[in-house]
């Protein structure tokens, strides 16, 4: 049987590896997913249980349902400023990752090349690809620092072939916040040059210590050319809901309506209606910021005597990302030991660039004594390496 040939240039990502090998361990602690544990706000699962009740469930429009783009236009135009039209501009989408695919589908031709920013979230570079692009890979990330880049360097990569360009703040897999002037220099690189940017801001809400973070749609030389991505699922813990969006210009958001049409013809409706919920009500996710603040500072906390281990902080998402170099290792190696010998799973940094061998990722997405548990365990295991 022929398999297409960028259905055999896709690999399953390490992260679902070791996500898939824990499973072979009655004791493990999985810490590789970014899918919390808790549970969605009960105003919000009323809803859907409502559609369902009321046989609300049938298909919408391929954009969504009219008063769910209401309801994102609003909260749009309420927190980044911008003017949206819920009958151009939204498309609802199965989920964040669904609302990327078809923003690089319509984007992106063969050939094509997409910047993306190491440490980055590993599906952007498959998804650019079974878009038949190119990625073109730039590091910004220094451990102190956080998101930094030379923007000569961003430059040297552009060519006529480059159509895009990718950010994500809060970003998985560090935690950073893209700073205000950094993006402001992506909005006017971005223009300088004709690029789409996509700007994925899942992880908005889920800052920490007060801090806020900002978005390049604020810069008039960026409103007109970005795409935003934004979901429920991390906001409001509703992973397995499979409901996002897409906010762009016309031309962007026809087309992936266009697309929807034939992949997945509408989001399910009860995911549509605790979406209208969630906004029309501005529903408050602060008891879920509220508890991945206590687990950052319970974890940081727990592993800062570990002299084979360094981090920084995260200021948001619910990711440490730790360097491993005293440990030895090679970021693979670590995971699968670890695994092995401890029964804790996490993520190689390899998986988020090729020069993040040196890091490994840990999604505190378990409750506080499960955590402890795990860094008890972490701990232990770098102890024994001497
Ligand atoms: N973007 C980033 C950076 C992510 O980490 C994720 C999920 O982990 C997504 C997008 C997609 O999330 P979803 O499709 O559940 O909205």
């Amino acid at each position: 049987m022929k398999i297409s040939k960028k259905s055999r240039d896709i690999q399953p990502s390490l992260t679902r590896q070791l996500f898939n090998m824990a499973k072979n361990y009655s004791d493990v602690i999985d810490l590789t997913l970014g899918d919390p544990d808790l549970a969605p706000p009960i105003e919000i699962k009323k809803a859907a249980c409502r559609a369902i009740e009321n046989n609300l469930t049938h298909y919408s429009a391929n954009a969504g349902l009219l008063q769910a783009r209401e309801a994102i236009a609003k909260h749009i135009n309420e927190n980044w400023k911008v003017y949206c039209d819920p009958s151009k501009n939204v498309s609802i989408t199965v989920g964040g990752m669904q609302a990327l695919y078809m923003a690089l589908l319509s984007t992106v031709e063969e050939g094509d090349d997409v910047i993306v920013f190491a440490p980055y979230y590993p599906n952007y570079i498959q998804m650019i690809r079974m878009c038949g692009g190119t990625p073109i890979v730039i590091n910004a990330y220094k451990e102190n620092k956080g998101f930094v880049f030379d923007e000569k360097d961003i430059e040297k990569h552009i060519t006529e072939k480059t159509v895009a360009i990718i950010i994500n703040s809060p970003n998985n897999p560090t935690g950073a916040i893209i700073t205000k002037e950094a993006l402001k220099k992506i909005a006017d690189i971005a223009e300088k040059h004709d690029l789409i940017i996509i700007s994925d801001e899942v992880y908005r809400t889920l800052i920490y210590d007060g801090k806020t973070s900002d978005s390049i749609l604020q810069f008039n030389n960026a409103k007109e050319r970005t795409v935003l991505i934004d979901s429920l699922s991390k906001e409001y813990s509703m992973t397995g809901w499979r409901i996002g969006y897409a906010y762009g210009p016309e031309e962007i958001i026809s087309s992936m309506i266009k697309f929807q049409e034939n992949i997945a013809a509408c989001v399910a409706l009860p995911s549509q209606y605790a979406l209208i919920e969630a906004y029309e009500k501005k529903v408050d996710n602060q008891y879920i910021v509220g508890e991945f603040e206590e687990r950052r500072n319970v974890i940081c906390e727990l592993f800062k005597d570990n002299d084979k281990l360094s981090f920084v902080q995260p200021d948001a998402t619910f990711y440490l990302f730790v360097n491993i170099k005293k440990a030895g290792m090679k970021s693979l190696d670590f995971a699968l030991e670890l695994l092995e010998k401890k029964h804790v799973a996490v993520v190689p940094g390899i998986t988020y660039g090729e020069d993040y061998d040196n890091y490994i990722r840990i999604a505190f997405t378990k409750e506080v004594s499960i955590l402890t548990e795990a860094v008890n365990r972490i701990n232990e295991f770098c102890q024994a390496l001497g």
